[in-house]
């Protein structure tokens, strides 16, 4: 699948894009709290990454994932501080140990991952077994900003991926007309 171009990374990270969404206010109410371990997968430049590191505090971590390496070095450039880890991983394979994580944030990325199943997996592998995932993506319309038709995966088809992955819809939402949001959880043991 296309990846997004580093080289537009201003659209990431804009200030149009912050008019558009509050990242801290987003997961705040998403509830990430102080001393949380999040996972922020396919983090780009970290407009997500930033406001979580500010969030969880110093006796919380941040996972910075991406597999484009110019991502992660646009936001070594952003001087993320000590509380976050950067993490260049593979298509399907992040290397974070098993049950790391409170929350896994993945913005914007499902319809860019190659081998979406696998990769769904391998999210639902570094969730502890309270945590949670937190997707974004896009609707499947035609629209001037953002991906391509093609490229966008239906806000269905990612309920059914995320259910073959043996993991739970906890909500699903919109956050505005283009957006869409699942928020996931581990199935919980009978
Ligand atoms: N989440 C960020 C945000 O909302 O600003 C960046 C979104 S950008 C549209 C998608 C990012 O996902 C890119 O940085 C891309 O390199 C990354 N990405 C795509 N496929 C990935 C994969 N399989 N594993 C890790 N990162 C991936």
């Amino acid at each position: 699948m296309h990846k997004f171009d580093p080289a537009n990374i201003e659209l990431l990270i804009g200030e149009e894009r912050y008019k558009g969404m509050d990242p801290l206010e987003f997961l705040r109410s998403n509830g990430l709290i102080q001393g949380m371990y999040i996972a922020d997968v396919g983090c780009g430049p970290g407009f997500f990454t930033l406001p979580a590191s500010e969030i969880v505090g110093e006796s919380g971590k941040v996972y910075a994932v991406d597999s484009q390496e110019n991502m992660l070095k646009a936001l070594k450039r952003r001087k993320p501080t000590g509380n976050t880890t950067i993490v260049q991983s593979d298509e399907s394979h992040i290397p974070i140990e098993d049950g790391s994580c409170d929350m896994v944030l993945l913005a914007f990325v499902l319809h860019e991952a190659e081998e979406k199943l696998v990769f769904l997996n391998e999210l639902k592998r570094l969730l502890r077994p309270e945590g949670r995932l937190i997707l974004l993506d896009w609707e499947k319309k035609i629209e001037e900003k953002g991906p391509s038709f093609e490229e966008r995966i239906e806000k269905a088809e990612a309920v059914r991926l995320i259910e073959r992955a043996g993991l739970e819809i906890e909500e699903t939402g919109n956050i505005n007309p283009s957006h869409y949001k699942i928020a996931v959880r581990k199935k919980q043991e009978a």
